[in-house]
């Protein structure tokens, strides 16, 4: 009889690429079914009288909360249009510090006389509840006798339906909040940080004359890396299920040296999920474009056209729910986490960011007038000394144990922040602090606001791909978010600093405005000072390499290469200050918050930790004590057939086997140790602390060792499904 193992790579390479069940299951073409679970602007304006869509429309507009005056009649619009989509139950969607999404479902029903029940739904009802939310994560916010916790409607995001085959939910995109007040989620600050960096943005926007923009959005495109394995394959390997990562795992033959996945043909099962996935993501009115195979085996890609900052981070955390949700359908397992394989490429968020005017103006694309150009120097000033300034608080934005092992650990981007704006960019940035670098370099000296910037390629084709934050054309690319993450902290982080670099700008420019100076001397004194202060930001080099780790110790960068350190910093008075003073987090949201992840990278590791120990015990050191067992027997045997002499080949075999399984014991031992000593710690960040000491190297020590006896051990006998076949087999 086959192995377990082998019975499952046989079905795992029998599977056969899905079907669409009906005609309506194949991707109908996307403007028909485009948003057709979201309770939209027309919808809105077809189901309401007009006063009420006018109020609502500016109250999603501007993100205030819902007037309860018209909120009964919008919620009677609503339910009815829900009832038509054959939505029986509705919930408000929320973002607790899990890092996941949560619901729970209410009926629309209420009973009414004579046994009846009638379809119901109030304003009251749409615009908040009070889930039972004892369980979430609240870093001390609330204490479990006072467990209340408060959802309400964010107006600025439509509800919507999720549609499964026995029946349908409307989802009300919410907020969650202590009986305080205080944020227990991550919608609320990054609401926050869009409106401050609003007030920020458009400070600069009336300086340069500019009085028609009454708001700026952050945009931003979230290009989302995932890995897709075998649903048999990866039945037997409970690391993948409980943690999302192989806790151990031999390196394959090939892996990704050969460059050969990257934008390869997409196997027909996997192109069958992608579509599957697209054509529920369209309905949810996500706007998937573009879907790749990545670089590592295994590795694909998905990347959604822009959106207001807000709509992309609920529309990342509706693609990674259905990501995971499809996946089963096609056979897989979908994997978000940053490193689910060692020794090839894992999984980031690359996080596209750029500033648009309520004009449509983006602000980050350099202009063709000289005044044009001249404010998107000020942006650029401002990004720039926004990530040289506030870099502890961008990499705040990046954290979480996953994310450990790509950023300074196994792969980039470097967990040293740096920026890279292209030669073309840097020389105008030169130029500006030194006219005689301009002259040097037989370029024209540059005058702002008085000459134009050389035309800048839109579409740069050499990007750095090695860089954490890049310039690219329009937009800035922050890469350093993992693949599994919110981008909600990294887009709080970034709002706020770059707010606060703006409002620092806009102070100096104000006030020498004020005191009778023209914008453009004003702005002739600014921007080399404030280049200068800066520039050390600036890398366009190889991010990867220890010269530049070097190189950015000396120019004063900070480089917290794990979470547990990059936590500390929430400490430190800069970061309070930009986040405290700006109102986007009060002193005790951050303490909550700070603790909160601690405590969650604490956990993350002895869970981890526990299921390699289970893995080690119970699968691998039984395999080797059995193969210890036969080499012995065997031995015996020649000894008393050939004799002694004649065996020493083998005597030698049987103690490195010998030696190899002893190592395993003992580096179970040690881990044994290193999760009670890390259990032990009843404080987060003791916790944090000592998981990151002990319990990580242990792990790694006994990986090393299991890694070993897989590459050594006869290939039948070995029970969890190797790199060659979860990485392979599609
Ligand atoms: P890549 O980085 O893979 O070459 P693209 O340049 O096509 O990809 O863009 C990647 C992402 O950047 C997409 O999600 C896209 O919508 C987003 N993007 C493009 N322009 C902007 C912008 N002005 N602001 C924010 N995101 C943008
Ligand atoms: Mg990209």
């Amino acid at each position: 009889m086959l192995s377990p193992r082998f019975q499952a790579v046989s079905q795992a390479m029998a599977t056969q690429a899905r079907r669409a069940a009906t005609e309506n299951e194949r991707g109908l073409l996307a403007d028909k079914i485009f948003g057709m679970n979201v309770f939209g602007l027309d919808e809105m304006r077809r189901r309401l009288p007009k006063n009420v869509f006018e109020e609502l429309e500016q109250t999603m507009e501007e993100g205030h909360r819902l007037n309860p005056a018209i909120a009964d009649v919008v919620a009677n619009a609503m339910k009815d249009w829900a009832i038509e989509h054959q939505a029986t139950h509705y919930t408000h969607w929320f973002q607790p510090m899990t890092g996941l999404t949560a619901e729970k479902h209410d009926a629309f029903l209420t009973p009414s006389q004579k046994g009846h029940v009638i379809s119901s739904f109030s304003g009251k009802m749409l615009i908040s509840s009070e889930p039972d939310a004892s369980s979430f994560p609240s870093g001390g916010l609330r204490s479990t006798f006072e467990a209340r916790g408060y959802t309400a409607w964010d107006p600025t995001v439509p509800v919507f339906i999720i549609d499964e085959p026995y029946g349908a939910t409307l989802h009300i995109p919410s907020f969650f909040f202590a009986f305080s007040g205080e944020a227990l989620d991550r919608k609320i600050p990054l609401e926050r940080s869009i409106e401050v960096l609003s007030k920020a943005a458009l400070r600069i926007l009336r300086l340069f004359g500019n009085t028609e923009a009454h708001f700026v959005h952050p945009m931003v495109g979230a290009e989302q890396e995932y890995f897709l394995v075998d649903s048999h394959l990866a039945a037997l390997r409970p690391d993948l299920l409980l943690c999302g990562r192989t806790l151990l795992g031999a390196p394959a033959a090939k892996g990704q040296e050969m460059e050969d996945h990257y934008f390869g043909a997409i196997p027909e099962r996997v192109l069958a999920f992608m579509q599957d996935l697209e054509h529920e993501l369209l309905k949810l009115g996500i706007p998937c474009k573009t879907r790749h195979n990545e670089v590592a085996p295994g590795q694909f890609e998905l990347a959604p056209v822009f959106e207001e900052a807000n709509m992309a981070c609920d529309h990342n955390m509706l693609t990674m729910n259905m990501m995971r949700h499809i996946a089963p359908r096609h056979g897989f397992l979908c994997l978000l986490h940053e490193k689910p394989f060692a020794g090839v490429n894992g999984s980031g968020k690359h996080n596209n960011w750029s500033l648009v005017d309520s004009q449509g103006q983006n602000l980050l694309n350099p202009g063709k007038t000289p005044k044009d150009n001249a404010q998107f120097l000020v942006f650029l000033a401002a990004v720039l000394a926004a990530v040289h300034k506030h870099s502890p608080l961008l990499r705040l934005g990046t954290i979480g144990a996953g994310n450990d092992h790509r950023l300074g650990a196994n792969e980039a981007p470097p967990a040293i922040l740096s920026v890279y704006v292209g030669e073309e960019l840097n020389d105008v940035i030169e130029g500006i602090i030194d006219p005689a670098y301009a002259r040097h370099e037989n370029k024209k000296p540059m005058e702002i606001g008085v000459s134009s910037l050389p035309a800048l390629p839109v579409d740069q084709s050499d990007r750095n791909r090695t860089s954490p934050f890049a310039f690219t054309g329009n937009k800035f690319e922050f890469r350093a978010v993992g693949s599994s993450q919110s981008i909600a902290p990294a887009n709080i982080a970034l709002n706020a600093a770059v707010a606060a670099s703006l409002d620092e700008i806009a102070n100096t420019l104000e006030a020498a405005v004020a005191s009778g100076k023209t914008i453009t001397t004003a702005l002739q004194e600014l921007l080399p000072e404030t280049f200068s202060r800066h520039k050390d930001i600036l890398f366009n080099g190889n991010g990867y390499t220890q010269e530049w780790v070097e190189e950015a110790k000396r120019r004063g960068l900070p480089n917290d290469d794990n979470t547990v350190s990059a936590l500390d910093r929430y400490n430190d008075p800069q970061v309070t200050q930009v986040f405290v003073s700006q109102g986007i987090f009060s002193e005790r949201e951050m303490q909550a918050r700070q603790e909160i992840l601690y405590a969650n990278y604490a956990k993350t590791l002895i869970i981890e930790g526990q299921q390699l120990l289970e893995l080690g015990k119970t699968r691998v050191l039984p395999v080797a004590n059995g193969a210890l067992d036969q080499a012995a027997t065997r031995l015996q045997h020649l000894t008393e057939t050939l004799g002694k002499d004649a065996c020493q080949q083998e005597q030698l075999e049987l103690t490195e086997l010998h030696g190899k399984v002893q190592a395993l014991r003992q580096s179970l031992k040690d881990l044994v140790a290193a999760l009670a000593a890390s259990r032990a710690e009843a404080e987060a960040r003791r916790q944090a602390k000592v998981a990151k000491q002990h319990l990580l190297p242990a792990m790694q020590a006994v990986r090393a060792c299991c890694d070993k006896l897989e590459e050594d051990l006869e290939d039948s006998s070995w029970p969890l499904p190797k790199y060659s076949e979860l990485l392979w087999i599609h």
